[in-house]
């Protein structure tokens, strides 16, 4: 073969390469608990990541050791994602929320040597120290703790080095996933896939970034690698607007004194969002870009977005897919869309960008691939280069056959690819042969006024297998009554959907990741019986 083209690796070290070279004066801005604010730049943090990578090779890390951190989101914790890669590392992105016995398993299954911390996460640091025996080095990025400072750790160097040389199939970061069923499981990212996920990301459809971008990422950095956004947005050189409390009130301060124009959350902080403005005032300036996912957005908040001016990419993912699976992108028929139309367009979870292949499996028979024909639910398959083939020292591979992994969701597929998720595999609800989505009733109970949150689960009947009931907890001071509710249902699912029990408790038990646990609550009613 004459002529071809040049080796050029795709290591995540040359995206903050690029950021520096391209964005070098671009700002980031970290706004603190207290309320003070600090700011740096695309080649400020460059020049701090190379000091951090010598500073960890004196502390003795090579290539491939895992490095932890446990911290909100501010430029400190960016620096320390590139720090960590460019020593040739792998960065542990540790939850603080998950549960003891959690944060046990997973420092220990993932051998972290060095850990880096808030201050305000000092105490779990107390309690589990002596549960960690592979961390050897502990560095916290604030002042005044017992233990070293990271300005100064790194301060001690002059930056004046290379990056560790890596492969493009190495790997450079370890997300755990909750884990609702068993113990978490790590998913071990490439800097291959972790570009390729980046370069798509940067897509209209999914953040649209341009160098005048201003992103606030008010998904944390220690939940799904924060969406890949500390890499996408060094691609385009965005300003990173970090806030390292998630208080509705900072969020909104900083959306309208950075001339915020993207942001990405969960659903529940935008609920959190819209309350503050809805009690003070205000409004969110010159926001005109929402990524939200995690769970699915309300149909009520994407209006409330829209009738704003703010375009929304709902997204759907997971911690298996880096996570980026489908965005709700506009369809080609957008423009003929009413309103309506369009806002029920984006209550879906959207459609694939290339590079990832999806398809739905008879619930029942798995040899079935089901037609994408807007009706049909089933188990929802996923490939791609930035799906997990294999998780972290299991011993085989996670996927079934022909590389497609198994995501535990159910959902349709629409004749134009838009994926709308029904349910999790484990929460459909069995009844007399036939599938009852557990979050569509949840999401019709949600409409009664009444009511905060609702949960179904299925429990077991004699004669129709099994049948839902839903668990309520009702806003404070409201009177729900379970037939004024039933009637509320029975305008959104069909009448034998409707539950055999409404069960009214104080308190939903949630994940370390905050969503519903229909596993505790499966325990919590497994007594419970049914007539027939
Ligand atoms: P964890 O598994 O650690 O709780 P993940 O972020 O990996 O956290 O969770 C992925 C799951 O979240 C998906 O499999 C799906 O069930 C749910 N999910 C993600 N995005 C959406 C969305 N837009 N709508 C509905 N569910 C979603």
């Amino acid at each position: 073969m004459l002529g071809g083209m040049q080796d050029w690796s795709l290591v995540v070290t040359q995206i903050v390469d690029h950021a520096a070279r391209e964005h070098g004066t671009r700002e980031l801005v970290t706004r603190w608990a207290d309320g003070s604010e600090s700011r740096t730049t695309w080649a400020g943090v460059r020049q701090s990541a190379l000091r951090m990578t010598q500073a960890l090779r004196r502390l003795g890390i090579a290539k491939g050791d895992r490095i932890a951190t446990m911290a909100m989101n501010h430029h400190r914790h960016l620096i320390s994602w590139y720090g960590a890669v460019g020593a040739g590392g792998v960065l542990h992105t540790i939850n603080p929320r998950l549960f003891d016995e959690q944060l046990e398993y997973m420092v220990g299954h993932a051998e972290d040597r060095v850990l880096l911390y808030d201050a305000v996460f000092q105490p779990i640091v107390d309690r589990m120290k002596h549960r960690w025996p592979t961390i050897e080095h502990y560095i916290c990025y604030d002042s005044g703790a017992q233990t070293t400072h990271f300005e100064d750790w790194i301060g001690g160097e002059d930056g004046q080095t290379d990056w560790t040389e890596c492969d493009e199939r190495d790997p450079c970061m370890l997300c755990y996933t909750s884990g609702t069923t068993g113990n978490p499981k790590g998913v071990l990212y490439e800097h291959r896939s972790t570009m390729l996920h980046a370069l798509t990301a940067v897509q209209p459809a999914i953040f649209d970034f341009d160098a005048r971008s201003v992103m606030l990422p008010v998904v944390p950095m220690f939940h799904a690698a924060s969406w890949g956004l500390p890499w996408a947005g060094a691609i385009t050189g965005v300003k990173f607007v970090f806030s390292a409390v998630n208080d509705p009130a900072a969020l909104c301060e900083l959306i309208q004194n950075e001339g915020v124009t993207h942001a990405a959350g969960v659903p529940t902080v935008w609920l959190g969002v819209f309350q503050q403005l809805d009690s003070a005032g205000g409004n969110l300036g010159k926001l005109r870009h929402i990524i939200c996912g995690g769970s699915a957005m309300p149909r009520s908040m994407i209006e409330r977005f829209m009738r704003n001016g703010i375009n929304v990419a709902h997204a759907w993912g997971m911690t298996e897919t880096s996570p980026i699976g489908t965005t709700g992108c506009k369809p080609s028929n957008w423009d003929d869309l009413t309103f309506d139309e369009q806002v029920d367009a984006k209550a879906m979870q959207g459609r694939v960008p290339f590079g990832v292949e999806l398809r739905c499996l008879d619930l029942g028979d798995p040899a079935i691939v089901l037609p994408r024909d807007g009706k049909t639910s089933g188990a929802l398959q996923v490939r791609g280069p930035w799906v997990v083939k294999r998780y972290f020292k299991a011993e085989a591979d996670a996927t079934v056959e022909d590389q497609w992994f198994d995501t535990g969701d159910v959902a349709v597929i629409h004749p134009d690819g838009t994926l709308q998720l029904t349910d999790r595999t484990k929460d459909v609800i069995k009844s007399g042969g036939e599938w009852i989505s557990s979050v569509e009733l949840e999401n019709a109970a949600i409409a009664h006024p009444g009511v905060a949150e609702a949960a179904a689960i299925g429990i077991a009947h004699p004669k129709w297998d099994e049948r839902p009931i839903l668990v309520v907890v009702k806003k404070p001071g409201a009177e729900v009554d379970p037939e004024s509710l039933r009637e509320v249902l029975a305008t959104r699912v069909a009448k034998w959907w409707l539950p055999d029990a409404i069960e009214f408790v104080d308190e939903i038990p949630h994940t370390g990741t905050g969503k519903i646990s229909k596993k505790d609550l499966r325990d919590r009613f497994r007594n419970y019986r049914l007539e027939d």
